[in-house]
């Protein structure tokens, strides 16, 4: 195998065991949407069910049937859209998804669809569902309704690792608007609103579940979770497949961005952009081999790249060595900050072609 992203479940159990700390095991439901964050769905799922867990969000109407094609138990809410034809099947396999607008509700109605869903407010996301001066008129057209049956309410927070007060503003909300409809619609059973970084920072009390999402995965960093600590599930590996010593100054890669200098050894990695080693890392990111981090030294191409070998490791570097991109010893968080982006893209940016090995 030229590279692999391997899967520590035992990792991802210790995760939940420290996530037992912070909330009970029947309020977590586990975002498994993009492939469990590039993960792999069903075996995160799986693994995650041998652990009692037994609720799951995702974002396709897909991702959920592929669940439900081999579960018929666990509860499946779906966290995107839900188009008007995909409605009736959705609700036959008993998977759960969200209203966000009038015009869902006139369909479901015209069309005597029965279904169970969550009503999605927005808080301050901005993103979907219904705003503050709405919830009247929905109250009133829910009280009405024979085929919507509205069991629950959720919100999203748009800054909970980032922004305290907002997130506060959000939960104001979010208590007063949900509140309002429940006076009312007496279907209404369960609230959440707590994503992970929510669920580090504000208490769970309210709410019913709470959805977890890159903390299972490990994607954080210590600083980040204090005092809780949790661990990389995933890890992404790649091999040398050619080791050199310079005969002469000369450029490295695309672009000739890169001076290599005489007697420098530099190595090809089996790994590239279409792997998901973003291009930003040109000439910027680095690997750990052997102990040292290398320099990751003029641009990623498509299925390459190379690294400048320290003179520590310049005798003892040989093809078919394995470096690492991140996982035990490079966080993920670290790769994301140096590609100006967060952990959650890179992880599921780790392309189908390489290889999951779960251990
Ligand atoms: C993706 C998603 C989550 C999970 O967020 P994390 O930050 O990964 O915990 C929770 N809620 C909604 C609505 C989402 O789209």
């Amino acid at each position: 195998m030229r590279c692999w992203a391997e899967i520590n479940i035992e990792n991802l159990y210790d995760n939940i065991r420290e996530l037992e700390k912070i909330t009970l095991k029947e309020k977590i439901m586990a975002v498994i949407k993009a492939d469990a964050y590039g993960h792999g769905m069903m075996n995160i799922c799986e693994a995650l069910i041998k652990t009692g867990i037994k609720k799951f969000a995702v974002a396709t109407v897909e991702e959920a049937l592929e669940i439900r094609e081999t579960n018929n138990e666990v509860g499946i809410l779906i966290l995107g859209p839900v188009e008007n034809e995909c409605m009736s099947k959705v609700s036959d396999n008993n998977i759960y998804f969200m209203i966000t607008d009038f015009e869902e509700i006139e369909y479901i109605e015209k069309n005597r669809i029965n279904v169970n869903v969550f009503l999605k407010l927005d808080t301050g996301m901005g993103r979907v569902g219904f705003q503050e001066d709405e919830i009247s008129e929905l109250t009133e057209k829910l009280k009405n309704c024979k085929y919507v049956n509205a069991v629950g309410i959720f919100s999203h927070f748009s800054s909970s690792d980032s922004d305290e007060e907002y997130t506060k503003l959000q939960e104001k909300r979010f208590k007063e608007m949900s509140e309002n409809i429940m006076k009312e619609v007496h279907s209404v059973k369960y609230r959440h609103l707590l994503n992970s970084f929510g669920s580090l920072k504000y208490h769970d009390s309210e709410y019913d579940f709470v959805r977890m999402g890159i903390i299972l995965y490990g994607g954080v960093t210590d600083e980040e979770t204090a005092p809780y600590k949790f661990k990389p599930v995933m890890s992404l590996y790649a091999k040398i497949s050619h080791i050199k010593k310079m005969h002469k100054d000369s450029f490295i890669s695309y672009g000739n961005t890169y001076m290599a200098k005489k007697g420098d050894v530099v190595a090809t990695v089996s790994i590239g952009y279409a792997d998901g080693v973003r291009r930003d890392l040109s000439n910027k990111g680095y690997v750990y081999y052997k102990g040292h981090r290398c320099s990751i030294i003029g641009r990623v191409c498509m299925d390459q790249l190379m690294i400048l070998i320290p003179e520590e490791l310049a005798d003892s570097a040989k093809k078919g060595d394995i470096v690492e991109f991140f996982g035990k010893n490079i966080n993920v968080v670290e790769v994301a900050n140096l590609c100006n982006t967060i952990s959650y893209e890179i992880l599921c940016g780790i392309s189908n072609r390489v290889p999951r090995i779960y251990k």
